[in-house]
């Protein structure tokens, strides 16, 4: 299956590993020398090492005496007690070479592919030691809070034995202990909490204090390919309830409904004549001979099956279509008529067919489109609503010029219409993008398949692992939408705070490297978005598992008839059964089938993920039947009891391929682990997801030309590879999926960078007074060019628009005579206006302090006015910068939802996005400056106690980082 990649990486893979072997033996040379040295003598190495780093000594240097000074202190740990996870156990681990040089492509930043139970976690310990000596962070990522406890507990010792401190980070750590948390010399964390952390000190903190991460060193993150590929299509979201909310999917929900309901009821429709047709005409049951059909017979049967074609296009998860699809000969005469439409000549008629349907969904690439009877249905329905021409966009630049034209008007009551216009388009946009949204989560999001409802919640239901994340939520209103589909609650209109990927996030470090057991399949990925080489790092002792080609079905029936006999007989030898499945749904179809018949078995899956780890654990013990989602309880590995090895291993059974050969290589290895016996073996049907979408539509001819007697398996070589080119094209759209993220992250990244940073200057800088007069002058020169551009003539005219807008953003005046003067240039006119500003800022600054100054006379307490007003200014700055990004996030969301609807007239969407959003971020930075200036010179500083009682102020302090509680701040009037 990996012939190809092997040719293609085998020879410079086999290189790096040779080369990595020289190094393997001198650690383990260094290691012999050690075995004299006292425990002493041996700790003191840490020290030792610290000191040549500080001498300007390479960790490359350090790298084979520090791997030999991890891999004796294992030696000097074995026999000692070790509690893991509330159990007591045995050190017996002293790195093999493969963990060395597992060791070493971690240190070098590539992502070393280690089987399941080859022991990447005690790998990882000598990477870990040698660049924490930096004192730099170095985290090690895990996939899930119980691994997080357990991996430092289990291989802590190491570290505490040579004088680091190790510490854990999870989603119940407390905030007020990250700060002590992160100041450990190595970290072990789950991604979402090192991304959370990372957003909170970026844009939600108040004071530097608040801070807890120290950098972004070396990560090495575990299960890389769940984690930088699985995890990677939903970024992290901190999000609150918005300000302005525009809850327009009550509204929506019955009408949406209704249009969905008419497309299902016309689909019901066409399906139930269509059957009845081909009852009438014999078509229905299999049959290798069937009877001939007469002329007019021929036409009917022609016309029943473009029925059946238009149902796929309207409602393709209409059950009865779903059967005549499982009739092979029925099936290609769909796919004729597919083939049929697709041609350009017939593009006409394809059209006037589709016409018939009120909505066209496209399963597969996960889009619909209404058509123009849906629009009318839309529209006639719609009527009573405030605007029912929903689908047509107001053309802004055109009805602005239109307000120009209107004569008689007054320049402010220009502004006025276009200010107006303007809040309606938005209004309609919005109400556009809710519908979108609302006819998404009808006809593409399904119940308990990509979420579940429990106790009146909407739950994300991840894809991959089957697992129910409670707290995420579909993003861009996706989420609302749906809770107004099932008719839960609407949660409020959440506002974005901040958001990042787990990509950009970990392309923060500065060395990033990983692990698994399987990466192979995604190298590319990975090389292309994180500069990360795979290497496969070969196996302890030689892989005895043997795996079965696999069991294709025609019916999903006969399929599981298939699972439940293999299981009835492998379970009679006694050996252990590992069952996996694509989603809970199936995992508890299985479970009623094995409970009809006897057979006792453990379901692991989302709904008792708690005790996934002791279950998976207790997977290899005999006679134990455990059906498990896929890559449940990934991280605990799967030991056999010495009985079930005499039997052969444990035997793994694949359900279905998964939508990834890296997922079907994920369950298979959870067999024979380190050397044991076990087996694995696939079972196929075509009614699974990945058959019916994505095989190419010369299976079905073959299957009609071979369709086995019910029940029984067709194995055939031609269907392996052609299963496997499915899969291959699944993996590469998610690829693209994903690439599309990070595509449109990446233009956030750099505003986002920005941002943070200048955020950052303000929390860190000792005088942000300084930042302030910075802020203004920055605007002053910002502005005076787009004024004073051109001739004398110009300058003249222009100057007392300029006057007007500095007095208009400064409490200043600037007389038009005092800039018309032939003399000056545009420089002259800039510095004089910043003197101007400057110094009504300084003496409102002043005056503030002289106030300041009479309070603390009156409360004789000890402060230092300077130290308010800063903090006031800190406090002020901000605000008003979490404030501006937090609303150009939203207008970001709006963009891109946006600029798919123009994907339509044939622009590329991102590149469409990422111009706008650079137009959106400039006027951001302006709009920022100015806001700021108005707000410094609005703000006042006053004593509590003259606070009026009945009036509620406006607090800008949330969480003041000096003692301000003598004094609130409030915008003065
Ligand atoms: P992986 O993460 O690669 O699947 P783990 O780190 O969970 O594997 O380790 C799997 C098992 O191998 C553990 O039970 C561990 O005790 C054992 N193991 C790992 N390294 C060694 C070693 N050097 N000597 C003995 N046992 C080891
Ligand atoms: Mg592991």
């Amino acid at each position: 299956m990996f012939g190809l990649l092997k040719k293609v990486f085998g020879t410079a893979q086999g290189r790096l590993i040779k080369k990595y072997r020289k190094i393997v033996a001198q650690v383990n040379r260094c290691e012999e020398a050690l075995k004299s040295l006292s425990d002493e003598e041996l700790k003191a190495k840490t020290a030792f090492f610290r000191e040549k780093i500080a001498e300007g000594v390479s960790l490359e240097e350090l790298l084979p005496e520090a791997f030999a000074v991890v891999k004796n202190t294992c030696r000097r740990l074995c026999g000692t007690e070790v509690h893991v996870s509330g159990y007591t156990q045995q050190w017996d681990m002293i790195p093999y070479d493969e963990q060395i040089l597992g060791a070493i492509a971690l240190h070098y930043g590539a992502i070393a592919e280690m089987q399941t139970g080859e022991g990447k976690t005690l790998t990882a310990s000598m990477p870990l030691y040698l660049n924490a000596l930096t004192g730099k962070p170095v985290h090690l990522v895990t996939v899930n809070d119980y691994l997080a406890y357990r991996d430092p507990e289990w291989i802590g010792p190491i570290f505490k034995w040579l004088g680091l401190c190790v510490a854990t980070l999870t989603n119940k750590t407390p905030p007020h202990l990250r700060k002590e948390v992160y100041a450990a010399d190595i970290l072990y964390g789950t991604a979402s909490e090192f991304g959370f952390d990372y957003l909170r000190d970026n844009s939600m903190v108040q004071s530097k204090e608040e801070q807890c991460q120290r950098g972004h060193y070396f990560a090495i993150i575990d299960e890389v390919d769940s984690i930088l590929i699985d995890e990677a299509r939903t970024p992290l979201i901190i999000s609150g309830p918005s300000t302005e909310s525009n809850q327009m999917y009550e509204g929506l929900r019955d009408d949406v409904a209704s249009l969905v309901r008419h497309q299902r009821d016309l689909c019901n429709k066409l399906i139930s004549e269509a059957r009845k047709t081909l009852e009438k005409l014999g078509r229905l049951e299999e049959k290798s001979e069937l009877s001939s059909l007469s002329k007019e017979e021929e036409v009917e049967f022609k016309a029943a099956m473009k029925k059946v074609w238009l149902v796929s296009k309207g409602n393709p998860q209409n059950n009865v279509l779903k059967k005549i699809k499982e009739n092979p000969d029925l099936r290609a005469q769909l796919e004729k008529w597919e083939t049929y439409f697709h041609a350009e000549p017939n593009k006409e008629e394809r059209l006037a067919t589709l016409a018939e349907l009120y909505i066209i969904v496209d399963e597969r690439g996960s889009e619909f489109e209404l058509t123009d009877k849906g629009i009318h249905l839309w529209i006639e329905q719609a009527k009573k609503a405030v605007s029912h021409d929903d689908f047509i966009m107001l053309d802004l630049g055109y009805e602005y010029a239109k307000i120009d034209e209107i004569e008689g008007l007054s320049e402010s009551e220009r502004l006025q219409k276009k200010v107006a216009l303007r809040e309606q388009d938005a209004l309609k946009k919005e109400r556009a993008h809710n519908l979108r949204q609302m006819l998404r989560a009808h006809l593409l999001m399904e119940k308990d398949v990509d979420y579940i409802v429990a106790e009146g919640k909407i739950v994300i239901i991840d894809e991959n692992t089957g697992r129910p994340q409670p707290g995420r939520r579909f993003s861009d209103g996706l989420h609302q939408a749906i809770e107004a589909k099932e008719g839960v609650e609407i949660q409020g209109e959440t506002q974005t705070y901040a958001t990042i990927t787990l990509q950009n996030y970990f392309r923060m470090y500065q060395k990033l490297a990983g692990m698994t057991g399987t990466a192979m399949t995604e190298a590319n990925e990975f090389k292309e978005i994180y500069k990360l080489e795979v290497l496969a790092i070969p196996t302890h002792r030689d892989c005895q598992r043997k795996d079965a080609d696999d069991e294709i079905y025609m019916t999903e029936r006969e399929k599981y008839n298939a699972i439940l006999k293999e299981v009835q007989k492998v379970h009679a030898q006694g050996r252990p059964i590992l069952i996996g499945t694509e989603s809970v749904d199936i995992s508890e179809k299985l479970s009623r089938i094995f409970k009809q018949n006897k057979l006792e078995h453990t379901v692991l899956n989302a709904k008792n993920h708690a005790q996934e780890a002791e279950i998976i654990a207790g997977a290899g013990k005999k006679g134990a039947i455990t059906i498990a989602t896929n890559m449940a309880g990934r991280g605990t590995d799967i030991k056999l009891t010495p009985d079930v090895a005499a039997l052969g291993g444990l035997h793994v059974i694949g359900t279905t391929r998964h939508q990834s050969r890296r997922i079907d290589r994920q369950l298979r290895g959870r067999s024979a682990r380190q050397g044991d016996p076990g087996a694995s073996q696939f079972y196929v049907s075509f009614e699974d997801s990945l058959m019916r979408l994505f095989t190419s539509p010369r299976m079905t001819g073959f299957l009609q030309r071979f369709r086995p007697p019910e029940g029984e398996a067709i194995s055939a070589k031609v269907l392996n590879k052609s299963i496997e080119t499915a899969q291959k094209r699944v993996e590469q759209r998610n690829y693209t999926i994903r690439k599309h993220t990070l595509e449109y992250d990446d233009v956030m990244n750099k505003q986002r960078t920005e941002v943070y940073a200048f955020r950052n200057e303000v929390l860190h800088c000792e005088d942000p007074q300084k930042v302030a007069y910075d802020v203004l002058e920055g605007l002053i020169r910002e502005m005076v060019p787009t004024f004073f551009t051109g001739d004398r003539e110009h300058l003249r005219e222009k100057a007392p628009l300029f006057c007007a807008w500095l007095a208009e953003n400064f409490p200043v005046a600037l007389d038009p005579q005092e800039i018309d003067s032939d003399y000056l240039k545009m420089e002259d006119i800039e510095n004089l206006s910043i003197g101007k500003v400057l110094k009504a800022l300084e003496s409102k600054i002043h005056y503030q302090k002289e106030k300041i100054e009479e309070v603390k006379q009156e409360s004789a307490l000890d402060f230092e006015a300077d130290a308010v007003v800063n903090a006031v200014i800190r406090n002020l700055l901000i605000r008003m910068i979490d404030k501006l990004w937090q609303e150009h996030l939203l207008h970001i969301d709006h963009l891109r939802t946006e600029v798919h609807l123009r994907s339509v007239g044939q622009k590329d969407p991102l590149l469409e996005f990422k111009h706008e959003a650079f137009a959106l971020f400039s006027s951001l930075t302006l709009k920022m400056r100015e806001e700021i200036a108005h707000a410094l010179f609005k703000f006042e500083v006053f004593p509590k106690t003259r606070e009026p009682v009945n009036e509620v102020p406006k607090i800008i302090n949330r969480r003041p980082a000096l003692n301000l509680s003598m004094f609130q701040e409030r915008e003065g009037g």
